[in-house]
């Protein structure tokens, strides 16, 4: 085995903070955030835009309804005739009514999402550009470029809305951005290995040491077919799309979440590398956790085969199927899908 990388960075991981602690990881940095060294860079948190934590607080979320009114609610298509092997848990992610507004203009991007995803599952979010796909994503995950305005998400039976963006992501919700951030000053194994342990602590188990998170890690940078010295770069520096995509996709191999939303994983991505993220995406897949994928294409689809695909217009879900649907949209485009 080869040895362990250094772990140590030029600046500590503390420096990736943005609420005074060293839990969040990249996946829930707003795009914009370039982390520079403290101390003389105000604290991030001073430039982030009206907090989500806030609007929850101002607007009470709509009441839960009952799972199977839940079901009810949805566009759903039989489950009997959805592809087999997954499935049948309990439920993970509940979203009802969901309505979110830019929170620097007020403009409104999500305007009703209802979604629910069982433990099991696999689900694909198609549509158009600027359809709201990656927008109701990162309010999922407490982006606080956003602002709830109305509707409940509830995760594991939690109410996301009074949940933090890092206790969003402890609680096992994680994100691969559609455009991942660099951490310049951060190496690959320490923010890894700080993510990781801050997950650890929150489910009660002891921390790895560097040298046990190296054990640790080493075995899944072989399921991304990836070079042990990804893990002494900084976090995204100079990495190329494909590398970037491949690095979100080791972060959940780390992590090990409960659900991944993925947001086009598969853009950049020569065929190849396409294979071997997928390839990684299905060994994380258990009856336990889900993904949620949002993608333009068929051919990811085909490679991490959903059971559910739905397509977004305009901020609402409004078509639910199987992947029958992607395929329509791949030889017909959206205008067909519109017209079933
Ligand atoms: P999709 O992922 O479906 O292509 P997005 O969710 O990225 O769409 O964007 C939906 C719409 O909201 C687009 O018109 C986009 O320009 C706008 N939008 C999203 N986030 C912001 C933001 N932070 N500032 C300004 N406009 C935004
Ligand atoms: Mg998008």
């Amino acid at each position: 085995m080869a040895s362990p990388p250094s772990l140590t960075t030029a600046q500590p991981p503390m420096a990736v903070s943005l609420h005074g602690r060293c839990t969040l990881p990249p996946h829930l940095l707003p795009p914009s955030c370039r982390i520079q060294p403290p101390p003389s860079t105000p604290p991030l948190s001073s430039k982030l835009p009206v907090p989500l934590r806030s609007a929850a607080r101002r607007r009470r979320p709509a009441p839960i309804a009952p799972r199977c009114a839940v079901r009810a609610a949805l566009p759903t298509v039989d489950r009997a005739a959805t592809p087999a092997g997954s499935g049948d848990g309990e439920l993970l992610l509940e979203v009802r009514g969901l309505t979110a507004v830019i929170a620097e203009t007020g403009q409104e991007i999500i305007k009703g999402v209802d979604l629910a995803i069982y433990e099991g599952e696999v689900h694909a979010i198609m549509g158009k550009n600027g359809s709201g796909k990656s927008t109701f994503a990162k309010v999922l995950v407490g982006h606080p470029d956003y602002e709830v305005t109305g509707g409940s998400m509830m995760f594991k039976g939690e109410n996301l809305l009074e949940m933090e963006p890092e206790n969003r992501s402890l609680a096992g919700l994680f994100m691969s951005f559609q455009s991942p951030v660099e951490i310049p000053g951060v190496s690959n194994a320490d923010f890894l290995n700080m993510a990781y342990n801050a997950r650890r602590r929150k489910l009660n188990q002891p921390e790895l040491s560097p040298i046990e998170f190296w054990a640790y890690v080493y075995p899944k940078l072989d399921l991304l077919n990836m070079k042990a010295d990804f893990l002494n770069r900084n976090v995204n520096e100079g990495f190329s799309g494909g590398e970037r995509k491949r690095n979100e996709i080791l972060q959940l191999a780390v992590l090990g979440a409960e659900l991944a939303i993925l947001d086009e994983i598969d853009s950049g991505l020569d065929v190849d590398a396409l294979r071997d993220v997928a390839k990684a995406v299905n060994g994380l897949l258990t009856p336990k956790n889900s993904v949620l994928m949002i993608t333009h294409y068929l051919r990811l689809l085909e490679f991490i085969e959903p059971r559910y695909v739905h397509v977004m217009e305009n901020g609402k879900i409004v078509k639910t199927g199987d992947i029958s649907i992607a395929k329509t949209l791949e030889k017909e485009g959206f205008k067909a899908i519109s017209e079933i």
